[in-house]
């Protein structure tokens, strides 16, 4: 079977791997189709300090397929089936695990195509626990977008910031893949959505997905045009990622008593904060990653009812590269889908 991976790096190749052995009991082997591409995926290729992994390592953390065989004791899955993977390797018995908190497993064994070999490959097997099937009437592609972009979002919005219908939300890099979910989420409860972008032929974009109002962020200073849109009052949710260049800038935008839910650091990792300005104006920073399955199945049951991942290009497994240069050079406007 095909197999990218990872050999050194900023070095990727295009193995050619011996199949998985059949499935083990309680497991699935998925017959890979779609794998969408995170900033993970750039930092995972780039080479990070603090990640431990061993090359050649498989890439790819979120994916979509089909089933190719079951093992003993699976009933939930059938051959043909289509499903989406959750891409962490976890206990499924600590208390987290329990609890359907599964981003906070005591005993993590790792991210796929991060920490441990990923979805870049026709088969894999996975713990039946960790497959999740999918809804009649959505596409593979736009499945692929679920695991990671869709359920981070519906995790940061929903689980951790709490936004409710009618409130006001900016969210920031609405160009960016989860920039460009989280505007559709919110716009589909009927919050009022300010976003910023990069360029003005993103502006037009974003004013599509259906935000009301969309801040060039390279000619206009967004703390100011935020506080104008609203009168002075700030933001109920801002919804961060971008890190250390507009983290404080994002914080001056939330009214009293507001929420920041961040999930990245992009542009860098360290910022100095105001504390008088955290207690006296009652803020609430949230840090948040990755998500639970249930986040999955209920980002499935969003794209069931048309609430659609924006996809910015398709790409075939032999171009995956170009397909990170791409996320790389901030050119691109919603998510990178490899196909095999
Ligand atoms: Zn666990």
């Amino acid at each position: 079977m095909r197999a990218l991976a990872l050999i050194a790096d900023r070095k990727l190749e295009l193995a050619d791997l011996p199949a998985p052995a059949p499935p083990a009991a309680r497991e699935v082997q998925v017959r890979i189709k779609a794998v969408a591409l995170n900033h993970l995926d750039l930092w995972g290729y780039r080479g990070m300090a603090f990640a431990k992994r061993r090359f050649p390592l498989v890439v790819g953390a979120e994916a979509a397929g089909e089933v190719a065989a079951v093992g003993a004791n699976v009933t939930a899955f059938k051959p043909g089936e289509p499903v989406v993977m959750y891409g962490a390797l976890t206990c499924g018995t600590c208390k987290a695990c329990r609890e359907g908190r599964d981003n906070l497993c005591e005993n993590v064994g790792g991210i796929m195509g991060f920490h441990v070999d990923g979805f870049a490959r026709d088969l894999v097997n996975m713990p039946a626990r960790l497959v999740i099937p999918v809804p009649a009437g959505v596409s593979l592609r736009d499945a692929a977008c679920a695991p990671i972009a869709f359920s981070t979002v519906q995790h940061m919005l929903f689980d951790n910031a709490k936004l409710e219908p009618g409130e006001t939300v900016l969210v920031q890099a609405g160009g960016s893949g989860i920039g460009s979910v989280a505007i559709k989420m919110a716009k589909a409860i009927g919050c009022t959505v300010i976003t910023t972008v990069g360029d003005d032929a993103k502006a037009d974009k974003a004013r599509a997905l259906g935000a009301d109002h969309v801040i060039n962020y390279r000619t206009d200073r967004f703390e100011g045009a935020v506080r104008k849109l609203t009168a002075k009052k700030g933001v109920d949710v801002v919804f961060e990622h971008t890190g250390a260049e507009t983290f404080n800038g994002s914080l001056l935008c939330l009214k009293r008593g507001g929420r920041l839910v961040t999930c990245g650091a992009t542009s860098g990792p360290s910022t100095t904060i105001n504390l008088m300005q955290l207690f006296q104006q009652q803020y609430r920073i949230i840090g948040s990653f990755g998500a639970s399955i249930r986040n999955i199945r209920e980002s499935l049951a969003k794209m069931a009812q048309g609430l659609a991942p924006v996809i910015d290009t398709v790409v075939p497994l032999a171009d995956f590269e170009r397909g990170l240069t791409r996320l790389e050079s901030r050119q691109v406007f919603g998510k990178i889908i490899v196909t095999f």
